[in-house]
C-alpha cells in the first residue's frame, strides 16, 4: 500500500483490551489509519509477555485480567469520559458488560464477538444456555431497552463482521448479473426483500484456510491460525444455524427458541464435529464444520420478512469452516482423546510457507444456482500489506479498522451489528487489506460430488435443503 490515509481521528484515550493474535495485528492498522494521541494509547492485557512486547514498542500496558469485579474501576482509570475509544480484542471478558459501561461513560466501543466472562463455555451442561443465540440475544435486548446513544459496534471482525458486508455486496452483484435493479436498498426490509426476490434460499459462510508451515504438527499441540482458546470454546458450543423458510425437514437433535428473534436453531452436538457439504473456489466441494457463529443468527434475523415466529421469508445461514489442516488434525486429536491439548500454537506470518485464507459467503438456491463472494488473501500478500499478522488476522483486523472508522463517523448510532452498518463505506476502508476479492458462480450443489456407495438421508426434491447439506 503506497500511502496510509488517516480515515478518522479519536480525541482522548484509545484503550485496547487484549493483545493476542488479533490485538497485535490491529495495532499497526490503528497507528496507520486512525489519528490519536499515542501518549494516551493503553492496552489492558494480563500476559506479562504481551506487556513486555508492548513496552518494547513504547506502548503503555496495564497488566491485569478484567473480571466482573474489577472491569469498571480498570476502565475508568484509563478511559476518557465522553470521548476516546475502547477496542475489545480479548477472550474471557463480557462484551455486554464492557459495552454497557462504555456507553454509560459516553465512550465508543467495538468488539469482534459477543464474548462472555470466563466459565460460560464450559461451566454448565445446559446446552441451550451455552449458545451464541443466548449471548447475542442479550445484546439485542440491551439495544432494545436502551436505543440510540453512544455507538457500540458488536461483532465486527471477519466473521462475524466483514461477511455481513459481503452478503450485501453479493446480493447487488447477483441483482446486476440477473438483470435486476442493482441499487442498494435503503433499509433492512429492502435488503430482505431483495434477497427473497432474488430467490436466495440461504447462505454458507464458506471458508477454506490453506495456510501451512513446513514442520509437521507435533502431536499434543493444538495448532491454529487464530486464537486456540477462542476456537476450542466455540467448537465445543452446540452447532447453530439460522433456520430458513425453505426447509421442509427438522433435525432430530434440533431445538428451536421460544423467546427473542427466533431466527436460529441449535443442534445437540458440538459444532466442531458437525460436518456440512459446502463449496469454496480453491477446493471446490469440501467438508466444513458447522461451528456456531454470531453471523449465522444475525444474518438470518436481518433478512427475515414477516413475524419472527411465522416468517414469510428467512434464509438458512451457517458457518461452513475448513480451518487450516493442522487445526483439523488438532480437533481430531482433541475430540478423540476427550481432553484439550496443553500446548497451543498460533501459526505466525513468518513460519507460514504457503496458503491463503479464503473466506466468503456462498449465496445459494437462486437462478444462477450459487455465488461465492469473498476474500482470497494469501499469507505472502499479507506480509507485504501489514506487519505482525497472518492472513486470517488481517481479514479480522482490517474489519475492526473499518468498524472503528464507521463508529467515529456515526457517533450516536447506539448498539449496532455489522448487518446494520453501511457495507459500502466499511468495505471501502477494508478492501485494500483483503487481497483478491472475487465473485465465483458454481453449478455445484450439495447433491453433487458425493460418494454414491452408501445410503444417505437426502431429499432430491431440493438440493439446497439443510438435510442434504448436513453430512451423515
Ligand atoms: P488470543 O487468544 O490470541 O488473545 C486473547 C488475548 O486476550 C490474550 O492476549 C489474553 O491474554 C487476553 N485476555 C485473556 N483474558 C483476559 C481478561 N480477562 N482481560 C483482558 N484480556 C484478557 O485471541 P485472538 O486470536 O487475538 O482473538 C481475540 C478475540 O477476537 C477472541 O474473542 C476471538 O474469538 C475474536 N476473534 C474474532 C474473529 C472474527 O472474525 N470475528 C476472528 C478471530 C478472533
Amino acid at each position: 500500500m503506497p500511502d496510509h490515509p488517516i480515515h478518522a481521528t479519536v480525541d482522548g484515550a484509545v484503550v485496547m483490551i487484549g493483545f493476542g493474535s488479533i490485538g497485535r495485528g490491529f495495532l499497526p492498522l490503528l497507528q496507520r489509519h486512525v489519528g490519536h494521541d499515542a501518549s494516551k494509547l493503553v492496552v489492558i492485557e494480563p500476559s506479562a509477555a504481551a506487556c513486555a512486547d508492548l513496552a518494547a514498542r513504547g506502548i503503555a500496558c496495564r497488566q491485569v485480567a478484567l473480571t466482573p469485579d474489577n472491569y469498571r474501576v480498570e476502565l475508568d482509570a484509563v478511559m476518557t469520559p465522553g470521548a476516546g475509544f475502547v477496542v475489545n480484542l480479548s477472550v474471557d471478558t463480557s462484551s455486554l458488560d464492557l459495552m454497557r459501561h462504555c456507553r454509560a461513560r459516553g465512550v465508543p466501543y467495538i468488539d469482534t464477538v459477543v464474548e462472555p466472562w470466563a466459565g460460560f463455555y464450559f461451566d454448565t451442561t445446559d446446552n441451550a444456555a451455552r449458545t451464541n443465540y443466548a449471548l447475542r440475544q442479550a445484546v439485542r435486548d440491551e439495544k432494545a431497552a436502551n436505543p440510540g446513544g453512544t455507538t457500540a459496534v458488536s461483532c465486527c471482525g471477519a466473521n462475524p463482521g466483514m461477511v455481513s458486508w459481503f452478503v450485501k455486496a453479493a446480493l447487488l452483484r447477483l441483482a446486476a448479473d440477473t438483470g435486476r435493479d442493482a441499487a442498494a436498498p435503503a433499509d433492512r426490509a429492502g435488503w430482505a426483500t431483495l434477497m427473497r426476490d432474488l430467490g436466495v434460499k440461504g447462505v454458507h459462510i464458506a471458508e477454506r484456510d490453506t495456510q501451512a508451515r513446513l514442520a509437521p504438527r507435533p502431536r499434543g499441540t493444538f495448532v491454529n491460525t487464530w486464537s486456540v482458546e477462542g476456537f476450542i470454546a466455540e467448537g465445543f458450543q452446540p452447532a447453530e444455524l439460522g433456520w430458513g423458510t425453505h426447509e421442509t425437514w427438522f433435525p432430530e437433535n434440533g431445538h428451536r427458541h421460544d423467546t427473542g428473534c427466533r431466527a436460529s436453531i441449535w443442534l445437540d452436538r458440538p459444532g466442531a464435529i458437525t460436518r456440512v457439504h459446502t463449496w469454496c473456489p480453491t477446493p471446490g466441494p469440501q467438508f466444513g464444520f458447522l461451528v456456531t457463529h454470531n453471523e449465522a443468527i444475525s444474518i438470518a434475523d436481518y433478512y427475515t420478512l414477516g413475524p419472527v415466529d411465522a416468517p414469510e421469508f428467512r434464509p438458512t445461514c451457517h458457518y461452513a469452516y475448513h480451518p487450516a489442516d493442522d487445526a483439523v488434525l488438532s480437533l481430531h486429536e482433541m475430540f478423540g482423546s476427550g481432553r484439550q491439548q496443553e500446548a497451543h500454537h498460533i501459526l505466525t506470518e513468518d513460519e507460514i510457507v504457503e496458503g491463503i485464507d479464503e473466506l466468503g459467503v456462498l449465496l445459494f438456491g437462486h437462478a444462477k444456482n450459487a455465488l461465492w463472494y469473498g476474500s482470497r488473501l494469501s499469507n505472502e500478500e499479507t506480509v507485504r500489506l501489514a506487519p505482525d499478522q497472518n492472513a486470517t488476522a488481517l481479514q479480522v483486523t482490517s474489519a475492526v479498522l473499518a468498524g472503528m472508522v464507521w463508529a467515529l463517523e456515526n457517533p450516536g448510532a447506539g448498539i449496532v451489528e455489522t448487518d446494520e452498518m453501511d457495507h459500502a463505506r466499511c468495505l471501502e476502508i477494508q478492501t485494500p487489506y483483503l487481497g483478491p476479492v472475487e465473485a465465483h458462480y458454481t453449478d455445484w450443489t450439495p447433491l453433487k460430488d458425493r460418494w454414491q456407495h452408501f445410503p444417505e438421508d437426502i431429499d432430491e426434491s431440493d438440493p439446497w435443503l439443510f438435510r442434504n447439506v448436513l453430512a451423515s
